[in-house]
């Protein structure tokens, strides 16, 4: 592990936070689909976007990202067209590809997403990838990250690792999100809430939602066969046969649509470039 690094000064840090103020502000708090409206979370919208970017910086340094614009560009687009239906759409979110033939992706706090070679390759089609995109975004809508940071590290630490004064526990976060891509395994209710938002964010944004049970699926039969290779998902996000059927009764509850996207030939060239 590379010497702890430190937040900016505070005066650089009062700086980017204002002017973030006025993007989330433009972005707007409100729910319209009964986000966030659970657990304690001591973290303004503003800190949460300066952890991210911190965290972005240290694991760009620690994680093989894969480079090829053929590849993140195709996954920029697609997660940018599910965050355009969010509450969180006016926010700065970021799609990472990381080379690793795991099958993983998370979200960190600040509107981050990484989502593993692995994960493309063992994708169907586009409308699969946009399954787990569309899970790992509604976690962020939901703030699910930096309520795991309240509940773990109380008010005082989390000040502490926001103001860079408790670097011992700022290494710690950035260590648990290498290790298992979460700050700390998500809770049932918190995958419920990303399951359910995820399926309607992609149902908004024109892809079949039906992706989703398929990704899912997709995972259990890997669990089963070659549990090594989706035990990192596993670790973060409890996975169950009983989720998959609340998905398909979220999907089987939403209006008529025609049109929606499943396949893409463009996604499987993009498949093909991660999968040699
Ligand atoms: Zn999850």
């Amino acid at each position: 592990m590379r010497h702890p690094r430190r937040f900016p000064h505070p005066t650089a840090w009062l700086a980017s936070a204002l002017v973030l103020a006025a993007a989330l502000a433009a972005a707007g708090c409100g729910s319209t689909l009964g986000v966030n409206q659970g657990d304690l979370n001591l973290i303004s919208l503003e800190q949460e976007w300066q952890l991210g970017r911190q965290l972005e910086a240290d694991l760009a340094n620690q994680l093989d990202l894969v480079r090829d614009s053929s590849v993140t560009g195709y996954v920029d687009r697609l997660g940018r067209r599910l965050v355009a239906q969010t509450d969180m759409a006016n926010l700065p979110w970021e799609f990472h590809v990381v080379n690793d033939p795991e099958i993983n992706a998370f979200n960190i706090p600040g509107g981050h997403v990484y989502v593993n070679t692995g994960l493309i390759a063992a994708s169907g089609d586009v409308s699969q990838l946009a399954g787990v995109l569309g899970h790992e975004i509604s976690h962020g809508v939901a703030r699910h990250g930096t309520e795991q940071l309240t509940r773990v590290y109380g008010l005082n630490l989390v000040a502490g690792v926001l103001l860079g004064e408790n670097p011992a526990a700022y290494e710690q976060i950035l260590a648990q999100i290498l290790g298992t891509g979460a700050i700390a395994r998500f809770s049932r209710s918190a995958e419920r809430e990303a399951d359910a938002l995820g399926v309607r964010t992609m149902w908004e944004a024109g892809y079949d939602p039906q992706g989703m049970v398929t990704m899912f699926q997709e995972l259990l039969t890997r669990r089963r066969s070659r549990p090594g290779s989706v035990d990192q998902f596993f670790a973060s996000h409890p996975l169950t046969e009983e989720r998959i059927a609340d998905t398909r009764q979220h999907i089987a509850q939403l209006p008529d649509k025609g049109g929606l996207i499943s396949r893409d030939p463009a996604f499987q060239s993009v498949r093909q470039r991660v999968s040699r």
